[in-house]
């Protein structure tokens, strides 16, 4: 079967076509500004040139319009006509409690997964405009819902309950969801794998550190905690996201600077983390380039470095805590696939605990798919694994539409 794997964004859609025979990527692509003027299409398949199509896409059902053209056309696609297609599989933000599984897509699940809305507003609503465009161009293909948020749904109450009165948390549902479900699901099962065990037989704690980084703990294949809460804002530092930061500081923050709610939110999201600590700069690559540049931008650039390694190191340390015996850390995501560095500076000083890391092996790249990086003496091993949110969606979307 080939399964169609969709993100939308509220501007964009990001698209793999997967053969599961094999589970390879046929074509990848995404559609991006949307409803927005100079709107495109980037397409490629196998090992065929990629090719930009520029065109007017006023909604996602135009843009899904060219991308399946694009599938289809004799010169740059890979399949002969639409009916190859057997599901789509979309990519859902949040899941609340209203979905506990990947979902296949009918009227009474798209109603439900309007109530999903207001807890992913920037997300959600999206994905949902993403099936219907979908569901209009390819009205006899099955679809399904998969979730970022449901790999989470196992934590106990101790750990998604924020401490706030027991009945806000029933009518209003705020609680901890987490994020980046689906790659914690991936690599701690790659994990496993790698170990030569079942998901059921090991904890693993799993450090997806991208532009929006979480930290999960997994004991016997289940999430049992995660550093992020309500929304991704929670947790440690990101690149333009706060992290944690104690609620009255930002009620004085707001005074002082005379902003609103909906101001401070903006400020913690996109102006804070990284970015607020060192000056502008957001991404890994800057930072480390300002860092050898020197000054005093260097030395805020290292500022942000080491809140993050530390931040990070906190989380992880906790995690021990709550899982006992941890047999393997693993980092995912674009700052540990391409920053050896910052994992040493997480896990330094751990070697009491049987963390060691053999800073030889931990070089700057991840062209494998497991990097072992453990040192001569670890006990816990520490693991290098690039995540497949898309494979994971696409393997989903399959299991539910043979079901
Ligand atoms: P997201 O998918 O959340 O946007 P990524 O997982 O791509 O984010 O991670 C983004 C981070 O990874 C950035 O800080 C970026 O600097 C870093 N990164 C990505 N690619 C590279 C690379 N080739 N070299 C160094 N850092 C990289």
């Amino acid at each position: 079967m080939k399964v169609l794997v969709m993100n939308a964004g509220s501007s964009s859609l990001k698209y793999q076509l997967i053969d599961m025979d094999n589970e390879s990527v046929l074509a990848k692509g995404n559609a991006d500004r949307i409803g927005i003027d100079k709107s495109f299409v980037k397409h490629k398949a196998g090992e065929k040139a990629q090719v930009v199509i520029e065109k007017d896409l006023p909604s996602h059902k135009e843009a899904i319009e060219v991308i399946l053209s694009l599938l289809v056309d004799a010169e740059n696609g890979c399949i002969k006509s639409m009916e190859e297609i057997g599901a789509v599989g979309h990519r859902v933000v949040a899941s609340g409690e209203y979905f506990k599984e990947p979902t296949l897509v009918t009227d009474e699940s798209l109603e439900r997964m309007k109530k999903t809305f207001e807890l992913a507003p920037l997300h959600n609503p999206a994905a949902y405009t993403g099936v219907m465009a979908c569901l209009a161009v390819m009205p006899n293909t099955p679809s399904v819902l998969v979730f970022d948020t449901a790999f989470h749904l196992t934590m106990p109450e101790k750990a998604y309950m924020y401490n706030i009165k027991y009945e806000d948390y029933v009518e209003y549902g705020v609680r901890r969801y987490g994020a980046h479900g689906t790659s914690h699901r991936f690599v701690s099962g790659k994990a496993a794998e790698y170990l030569g065990k079942d998901p059921s037989e090991v904890n693993i704690i799993t450090c997806h550190l991208g532009n929006g980084s979480s930290i999960s703990a997994v004991k016997g294949g289940k999430c049992v905690d995660t550093s992020m809460g309500f929304t991704p804002l929670a947790g440690v530092c990101m690149g333009t996201r706060s992290g944690d930061i104690d609620a009255s500081a930002v009620e004085f923050l707001a005074t002082k600077k005379g902003m609103d709610i909906h101001q401070i939110l903006t400020y913690l999201n996109k102006e804070s983390g990284l970015k607020g600590l060192s000056g502008g700069y957001s991404d890994f690559r800057d930072l480390t380039a300002n860092v050898a540049e020197g000054g005093v931008k260097g030395a805020r650039a290292q500022l942000a470095l080491d809140i993050f390694a530390y931040n990070c190191k906190k989380y992880v340390g906790s995690y021990m805590a709550v899982l006992g015996k941890v047999d393997a850390i693993v980092f995912t995501a674009g700052i540990s696939e391409w920053n050896g560095f910052i994992i040493n500076n997480i896990l330094e000083g751990l070697d009491v605990y049987g963390i060691e890391v053999d800073k030889e092996k931990n070089t700057d790249s991840c062209p494998v798919p497991v990097k072992d990086i453990t040192g001569p003496n670890g006990k816990v091993k520490v693991l290098v694994i690039p995540t497949n949110e898309e494979l994971v969606i696409a393997r989903d979307t399959k299991a539910v539409v043979e079901k």
